[in-house]
């Protein structure tokens, strides 16, 4: 359906995660439609809005101004002004800000959509051939408090595992995973998913570490790890 104005007041808007192709003709008519466009980066958003030849007024909202924000944000919404929400790349609100928004706007009656769009977990977890029927979705791990815990309970899931991390904490990831899951596991990096240097390695958690420890670690990294065996 080809709407001339869109129904809801906030809409989050997922963006490309490296490929501009994978913006969604909905996304883009919505970015033209709203009155503002709340961007976690608003130089980046601005590249990704030249590119789609959008003009927009654009406004911060990162998790450094997300409290602060949130009250005139909210009272804007209710007083008509449509907005739409996007992050840096993906699906805001996933590993990026959003929740808070989100859950304040409910709170306060006002229609709010999601739109379906791009996001780095799902082409990961396709990517690594392990079930996808049920899978857990993690996040980032604590870096330092917690993170033992967190590795010791997930040892036990029996279902697939997705975790995001950064390049620099990759292989200190693959490590800890060895360590409580054992190194014979088998899990999967995905890296620059939708990028030029795209690639998958799957592989035992022993045999991945020693592969990155080998390569000059670049890019943004999803691993995902096959659940237990019931
Ligand atoms: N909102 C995003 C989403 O929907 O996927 C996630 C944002 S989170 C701040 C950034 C993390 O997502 C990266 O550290 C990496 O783990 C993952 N990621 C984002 N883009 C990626 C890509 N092109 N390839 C692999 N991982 C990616």
């Amino acid at each position: 359906m080809n709407e001339s104005r869109p129904a809801a007041q906030l809409y989050l808007v997922p963006t490309p995660i490296g490929n501009l192709e994978d913006i969604t003709l909905r996304a883009i008519r919505i970015l033209s439609q709203v009155d503002t466009i709340l961007a976690e980066d608003t130089r980046q958003t601005g590249i990704l809005l030249k590119h789609l030849e959008i003009q927009k007024p654009l406004q911060s909202y990162h998790i450094f101004n997300e409290h602060k924000v949130l009250t005139g944000l909210i009272q804007r919404l209710e007083k008509g002004e449509q907005m739409a929400l996007v992050s840096d790349a993906g699906t805001p609100a996933i590993s990026d800000p959003g929740f808070l928004l989100v859950r304040e706007a409910l709170q306060h009656g006002i229609r709010l959509e999601c739109l379906p769009g791009p996001t780095a977990l799902v082409p990961a977890l396709v990517n690594s051939g392990f079930p996808t029927d049920k899978f857990v979705f993690e996040g980032f791990l604590p870096h330092k408090k917690g993170k033992q815990t967190r590795l010791k309970f997930l040892a036990e899931e029996t279902r697939s595992i997705i975790l995001y991390e950064s390049p620099h904490r990759v292989i200190k990831t693959l490590q800890g995973l060895a360590e409580f899951m054992g190194g014979e596991r088998l899990a999967s990096v995905s890296r620059e998913l939708t990028k030029m240097h795209e690639e998958t390695q799957t592989d035992t958690l022993d045999a991945l570490i020693t592969y990155f420890q080998n390569q000059k670690i670049r890019g943004e990294f999803v691993i995902v790890i096959k659940g237990k065996e019931a």
